[in-house]
């Protein structure tokens, strides 16, 4: 069978193995201090059990380090946690810490081993519920967009039963009241127990890193690289979930498609390259006209198309104008030149349980009254359905 040192090292190096996983993590994305906290949690989990590993030594700094760092650990995942969720640090993380530097700061305590055990154990408990509480899902944090959202719940569960074992072997240690390790009864149950508990924490880690990267790829292979805003496939997948879902009573789906207006002018007057920035700063003043919820994509070359829940067409055709407008209004400043540019607007409505067409092919739809726009001399909003002119 495995031997208990053995395990701890095992252990030791697949915590430093996540902890540097997720250091990675933040190095490429320095904005996501969550996964700098949870490195640090994992971090300090890898060189405590390293010094628990290399126990023989019985001096009370090895002992006293190896603990504090154990301890220490809960605060970087809870604050990872927190911060995961865009919440601030709070103070209470460093608690599970806390107990462990009373029992080693009072002769009392550290003298003796049940009391420094107990402490040790209640720390310990402190810790993992805490924890817990920080990986409950929030009803306010959009759980789906966050790493490993999907597991939250059971994670956190788990945590509240491993707090509940630590507060029981405290509490059996104030009661047989151990001389030394050796002789507690149930030393070698409990050690088999947190490994067990640290395997799953370090698993969930590992979790947290690999959700992290899937979702990276995920945002670059939905994004546009030019503009930023969603590409066709992006802008595609979102707006069937959302043809999926029931909406609420009386709400309807618009889809909006833009094509700007002889582009092909705007780049053979100002160059390929001004005629990039005029696409971004097209996206910049579109965007600035849509609330956070409304989808905006590019489909392709100088088409783009934004998707709204609305209460009726008109409440689509006033934003239609309105970005329509944000454009025409003023040239645009581009590489010290002013290039004055229009943009053609086609619309089209989804009632839902109202007919199919645009459930099947809500693109060509919107497309055949962006045709009628520019057939109607561009530079305007078109509505599906209505007569041209
Ligand atoms: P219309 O008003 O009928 O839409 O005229 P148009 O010139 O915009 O139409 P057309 O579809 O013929 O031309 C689109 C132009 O958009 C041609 C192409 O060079 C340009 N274009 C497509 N993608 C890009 C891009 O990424 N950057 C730049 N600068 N131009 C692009
Ligand atoms: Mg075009
Ligand atoms: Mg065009």
């Amino acid at each position: 069978m495995l031997d208990y040192i053995t395990a701890l090292v095992i252990l030791a190096a697949a915590a430093l193995t996540v902890g540097a996983g997720l250091l990675v993590a933040w190095l490429r994305d320095r904005a996501a201090s969550s996964f700098l906290w949870w490195a640090t949690g994992f971090g300090a989990t890898a060189i405590g059990l390293a010094l628990v590993a290399a126990h023989p030594l019985p001096d009370i700094v090895t002992v006293g380090l190896a603990n504090l760092l154990l301890l220490l650990a809960f605060a970087g995942w809870i604050w990872g946690a927190r911060r995961l969720d865009g919440l601030s640090l709070r103070p209470e993380a460093l608690l599970p810490a806390a107990t462990w530097l009373l029992s080693i700061a009072v002769p009392e305590l550290r003298e003796t081993f049940f009391l420094r055990f107990a402490l040790l154990n209640t720390g310990s408990a402190i810790g993992y519920v805490l924890l817990a509480r920080a990986i409950w899902p929030r009803p306010a944090a959009a759980a789906a967009a966050l790493p490993a959202g999907s597991s939250r719940r059971p994670m956190a569960l788990f945590l509240l039963l491993a707090g509940i074992w630590s507060l029981a072997i405290a509490g059996a240690g104030l009661w047989l009241r151990p001389p030394a390790l050796g002789g507690f009864p149930i030393a070698w149950l409990d050690g088999i127990v947190e490994v067990l508990i640290l395997l799953v924490i370090v698993i969930y880690g590992a979790r947290l890193v690999r959700e992290r990267v899937e979702m990276r790829l995920r945002v670059l292979a939905d994004t546009d690289p030019l503009t930023g805003v969603l590409n066709r496939r992006g802008l595609g997948e979102r707006l069937e979930r959302l043809l999926a879902r029931a909406r609420e009573p009386g709400g309807a789906l618009a889809l909006l498609m833009f094509d700007l207006d002889h582009f092909k002018r705007v780049n053979d007057s100002f160059g390929h390259e001004t005629g990039d920035l005029v696409l971004q700063a097209f996206c910049r003043r579109a965007e600035a006209q849509l609330r956070p919820d409304d989808l905006f994509g590019r489909l392709g070359g100088e088409e783009f198309a934004a998707v709204l829940q609305v209460q009726d067409i008109g409440q689509a055709q006033e934003v239609a104008e309105r970005i329509r407008l944000a454009l025409a209004r003023a040239p645009v400043e581009a590489a010290g030149r002013r290039v004055p540019v229009t943009v053609s607007v086609g619309v089209a409505l989804l009632q839902p349980g109202a007919e199919t067409a645009m459930a099947a092919r809500p693109f060509e739809v919107a497309d055949s009254a962006l045709y009628a726009a520019k057939a109607g001399g561009r530079n305007r909003v078109e509505l599906a359905g209505a007569p041209a002119g």
